[in-house]
């Protein structure tokens, strides 16, 4: 046995390129993607993944190469997912929420070759660049701030009727060549895609993914949220997010349709999902509140249930309930940036069919156990890096391994190497293992509210919060107090569709809420209601910022 080689000649490395070029043979004719009155087959798709390589090659985008692009979910930031890699480049999709100044950032770490810019985000693309030349005159020994081609994304749907700039995207695929071969992968662990963190808890890092990763990723999701062949699969996750949590690959493995829709607004989520009978869709548990919120003129009754994958940020279990009694259907999967997406998914024991629907919810809302692509996942003692009991109590930080973890961090070594200890990757959350050993998120390590020597979980807080019928939303941060140390202190916003008179909610009505629902040193000690919590580009609520409000309420 030891004579064989490693792996067979002429061994072909693994890529999710190659579930568009099977796509294209085996569902040839089915509709590929839908956008407004646009629609493509996997034929045509194909065809202009080709052609837009070819163009990319022949503005000598070469191996290795950046490529960034500040796009919604049109059809060119989907194609953009197959072609650059087929160029033989490295994709970078950047969040479209973040300003002129992190844009450039990313731009000049990255080093990006070329910046592909939707029409609707030409301002914030011309003064990054402009901020990117203004840095590179500051600085102009610096080798790494070169100015990168500029292409325009015009809408496909509804062009704008004006050129918008040199290079246009539509003209790079019409004069491309549709015979041409895709890059060679001849390593899989060649970069795919280059992807920043949000920044939540620390600056920005570039985070590498290699094409086995996204291969593995991919199909392990598809299997594990059982997704059929042909799915109609609504991008109301945005596939600058961990290239759509692999589902940019993972529609094209599947031979679906991919309904693109520019704005996930409730309106136009309830249409889409009903015309085009969508099966499946991911989002933040915050797309809850904006299909639940819906106005009854935006509102749609559903045909049939829709599949949805969620995660992010923990989705409490009360709101768990309400979305699913609209018809749709939750699986919970946490993840992050470096583990590709989703690295845990709360697989569904089917004997808890039988439970009443609150209990069931619960369950849902525990993160879960490893996707299949994970060797192992933990939740280890720091210091020890021993494993806590299986009990459901014992607090550490969940630590992961396997091929699905990134490659590390672009062009930041020591980052890289704070990251892992003794081979597992550190995600900065805290958890327990329950004794059927799924895994339940008690806060991110910087969230956890240490009160009188007790750790008090955000997360239980807020999903007691959730229950409450006037919450909309809500976040617990920390409070100094003087002789605790710290208490809980939480930030309330009131559901919008709430009479006058319902909005009178006092503070001390939802004290005692919380105190008949946790042990009372669990209850806050404060609420400040407000109509607009802090978020971040990826929607979620800025502990950061709340735990420097909190401070001002701060009494003994
Ligand atoms: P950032 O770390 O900048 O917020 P990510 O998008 O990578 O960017 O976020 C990952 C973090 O989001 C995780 O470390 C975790 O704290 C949180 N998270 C993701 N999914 C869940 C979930 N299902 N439940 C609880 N927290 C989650």
């Amino acid at each position: 046995m030891d004579m064989l080689p490693k792996c067979p000649a002429n061994y072909t490395p693994l890529t999710p390129i190659t579930f568009l070029k099977r796509a294209a043979l085996c569902y040839a004719s089915r509709a590929s993607l839908i956008y407004n009155h646009v629609q493509f087959t996997w034929n045509q798709t194909y065809d202009r993944c080709r052609r837009l390589a070819y163009s990319l090659q022949a503005l000598n985008i070469a191996k290795n190469d950046v490529v960034s692009v500040l796009a919604p979910n049109v059809p060119a930031m989907y194609e953009m997912h197959f072609a650059v890699p087929m160029a033989g480049a490295v994709l970078n999709t950047i969040n479209t929420r973040l300003d002129a100044k992190n844009i450039a950032t990313i731009l000049k770490h990255s080093e990006a070759k070329a910046f592909f810019v939707d029409y609707q985000y030409l301002p914030q693309a011309v003064e990054a660049l402009r901020l990117l030349i203004e840095g590179s005159k500051a600085s102009p020994t610096a080798a790494n701030s070169p100015i990168p081609l500029v292409v325009v994304i015009d809408d496909v749907a509804q062009p704008t009727g004006t050129r918008l700039g040199a290079l246009e995207y539509e003209e790079l695929v019409l004069n491309g060549n549709p015979e041409f071969e895709p890059v060679e992968v001849t390593d899989e662990w060649d970069s795919i895609a280059l992807n920043y963190t949000s920044g939540t808890t620390s600056a920005p890092k570039g985070v590498v993914y290699s094409h086995r990763g996204a291969f593995l990723s991919t199909m392990s999701l598809v299997l594990q949220w059982q997704m059929k062949s042909e799915p109609v699969y609504l991008w109301s996750l945005p596939m600058f997010h961990c290239n759509g949590w692999t589902f940019t690959w993972g529609v094209a493995a599947r031979g679906g349709t991919n309904v693109c829709i520019r704005n996930t607004c409730a309106s136009d989520m309830y249409h889409a999902i009903v015309q085009h009978k969508v099966t499946h869709m991911c989002c933040a548990p915050i797309v809850f509140n904006i299909l639940l919120e819906a106005k009854p003129n935006e509102r749609r009754d559903l045909v049939a249930p829709v599949e949805i994958l969620t995660g992010g940020a923990p989705p409490p279990a009360a709101l768990l309930e309400k979305i699913e009694a609209l018809g749709f259907h939750v699986t919970h999967a946490y993840g992050l940036t470096e583990a590709t997406g989703p690295a845990l998914v709360c697989e569904w024991q089917t004997q808890w069919d039988k439970l009443p629907n609150e209990s069931r919810a619960v369950l849902k809302s525990r993160q879960g156990i490893s996707v299949l692509t994970l060797a192992d996942v933990d939740v280890k003692d720091l210091n020890s890096m021993a494993s806590v009991p299986h009990d459901g109590r014992a607090i550490g930080e969940i630590v992961l391994r396997g091929s699905s973890i990134m490659k590390g961090y672009y062009k930041d070594p020591e980052e890289t190497a704070r990251a892992f200890r003794n081979g597992w990757f550190l995600t900065g959350d805290m958890g327990v293992i329950h004794p059927d050993g799924y895994l339940e998120i008690k806060d991110r390590s910087k969230d956890v509210i240490i009160s009188g020597g007790e750790n008090i979980s955000s997360v239980e807080v807020e999903s007691v919060l959730y229950r409450h019928p006037r919450v909309l939303e809500a976040a617990v941060v920390a409070m100094p107090h003087p002789f605790y140390g710290e208490t809980p202190c939480a930030f309330v916003s009131l559901r919008k569709s709430l009479s006058a008179s319902e909005r009178e909610v006092k503070e001390a009505d939802i004290i005692s809420y919380c105190r008949k629902n946790l042990s009372h040193y669990m209850a806050p000690r404060k609420v400040v209601f407000s109509n607009d919590l802090p978020k971040n580009a990826n929607g979620k609520i800025e502990k950061f910022k709340l735990r420097e409000l909190a401070k001002k309420y701060s009494t003994s």
